[in-house]
């Protein structure tokens, strides 16, 4: 038995904090919540660790990220508009997946996170699997809790609508064409997705932290045939689906061709709210997807530094709010503030949900609930997210000191004073699963100067060589001419939810 104690507990969104509080955690479980005297009395042999003056609370969520832990700025490639970004990266070396995704689990334990859902991604080194695997033993090691996403997608990996595909690829130069073609299959077959997914449930059944889902890319990079068998399995084995959806005015204009009947009643046709579903982004949402989203219960992840760094505007959280839905946040290794400081993303994404007519109060609430249980919801997660008895101990302590300042008027209330001012240098305790994986001012540094290190390792030895660097930022320019010329491409735009 582990007592923590704190200045504040806050057990979920909707509870008062508890001054002088305490909870108790055995067996990695959350046994107890209260005050402080009323635990000591209850278990006074415990352990006891004092957090003194923080918010003991329920860990933070990043509900939609790639396990990239040197962001792209760091690996050299500015922001940009989405398509044109993505393309510059072609061409680069295949990195230590390991490395980089130990290095992205470190980040979120120190910035507060407690559990992620992990979204598709590949590096295209030929063999998935081993790339996948490599992704779920950094988290296993880091002792993050993951939800691990098998990826898929079998078109539109230059350009989307698909049909576009042919007609772009004869504008190119030969030597762009040799670069898209000596690239490797990022994903494996349908069937071999399939395969894959029950090996990795056979082989991590039962264990304490790791789940997994299916990461179908999304819709303009995913057949019919594939969402209906990837649905399918999803629903026989109980496993979510989560994808991303509508997240540049490309993507959305596509969707309006691909799918004249709505983009989520066609995935509604193919099975996909047969079970859990969660999709990152929803930029471009229009009022009707929306509505589709709340009656079909599909969970929304908004990344709002990711969607205004790469040139797609902002998400539309108070049409989200008003509409009823509950969603996560997630940083897509892309936050505002290139560090994955996910307070502060959190302030952002509470900034784009104000609305006049919520009350402050209710805003502040939600915000919490975003980061816990709606994020934790997200990501197919059960009991996390609320201190609650028989809930896992997954745990966060913010200091309260540093962001109070020299002066904090005693009238303002600890929790709106800490969501405006708190950033992850005040994060001084992660608990998952009642392990305390990082502790302020204990001394951690040589560990983690090794996991920095294997990442700038493998980030120099996957240089993209100059030659390969200015072959691949011109299928950038063109990407980004084709989509201006299709009148797709809009710099900035709020949407309105409406469109
Ligand atoms: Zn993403």
């Amino acid at each position: 038995m582990l007592v923590l104690e704190a200045d504040h507990v806050l057990r979920d969104a909707a509870s008062p904090v508890i001054a002088g509080g305490a909870v108790a955690v055995r067996d990695g479980l959350i046994a107890a919540c209260g005050t402080a005297a009323e635990i000591r009395a209850a278990h006074p042999r415990a352990e006891t660790v004092s957090l003194g003056h923080a918010c003991l609370m329920p860990g933070l969520v990043n509900a939609h990220q790639h396990g990239r832990g040197l962001s792209q700025i760091q690996l050299g490639f500015p922001d940009d508009s989405l398509e044109p970004w993505i393309a510059r990266r072609r061409g680069r070396g295949v990195p230590d997946v390991y490395a980089l995704t130990r290095l992205a689990a470190l980040q979120m334990i120190e910035n507060g996170v407690t559990a992620t859902l992990h979204a598709n991604y590949s590096y295209g080194s030929g063999d998935y699997e081993a790339e996948l695997r490599a992704s779920i033993c950094a988290y296993d090691d880091a002792g993050l809790r993951a939800t691990i996403c098998v990826g898929y997608a079998d078109r539109g990996s230059l350009v989307y609508p698909p049909a576009d595909e042919a007609a772009f690829l004869a504008t190119l130069p030969a030597e762009l064409r040799a670069l898209i073609g000596a690239g490797r299959p990022g994903y494996l077959s349908l069937a071999g997705t399939i395969g894959l997914m029950a090996r990795l449930r056979a082989d991590y059944a039962g264990h304490p932290r790791l789940s997994f889902a299916y990461g179908p890319a999304g819709p303009q990079w995913v057949s019919d045939e594939a969402w209906r068998a990837l649905a399918a399995d999803a629903k026989e084995h109980g496993l979510g689906l989560h994808f991303h959806l509508l997240e540049s005015p490309a993507q959305a204009a596509c969707a309006r061709s691909l799918y004249p009947e709505g983009v989520l009643a066609r995935l509604e046709r193919l099975g996909v709210f047969e079970t859990c579903a969660s999709a990152a982004h929803f930029v471009h949402a229009s009022a009707r997807d929306i509505a589709d989203a709340a009656r079909l219960g599909l969970r929304i992840v908004v990344n709002p530094g990711s969607n205004l760094r790469l040139g797609n505007g902002a998400p539309p959280v108070a049409a989200l709010i008003d509409a009823g839905l509950r969603f996560g946040l997630g940083t897509d290794n892309c936050a505002l503030d290139d560090n994955e400081d996910y307070l502060s993303e959190l302030r952002l994404g509470r900034l784009l949900g104000r609305s006049a007519t919520v009350p402050a109060d209710d805003q502040l609430r939600t915000s919490i609930a975003v980061a816990t249980e709606w994020g934790a919801e997200a990501a197919f997660l059960a009991d996390t997210g609320r201190i609650r008895d028989g809930f896992k101990a997954d745990l966060v302590a913010i200091n309260l000191a540093a962001p109070e300042g020299a002066y904090l008027d005693p009238q303002m209330p600890m929790l709106e004073a800490m969501l405006a001012r708190a950033s992850g240098h005040d994060i001084i305790m992660t608990m998952v699963g009642g392990r305390i994986l990082h502790r302020h001012g204990a001394s951690t540094a040589a560990a983690t100067e090794s996991i920095r290190a294997a990442a700038r390792l493998t980030a120099a030895e996957t240089r993209l060589d100059a030659g390969t660097r200015s072959l691949a930022s011109e299928l950038s320019e063109a990407l980004r001419r084709h989509y201006v010329a299709a009148a797709i491409v809009q710099t900035c735009r709020v949407p309105s939810g409406s469109q």
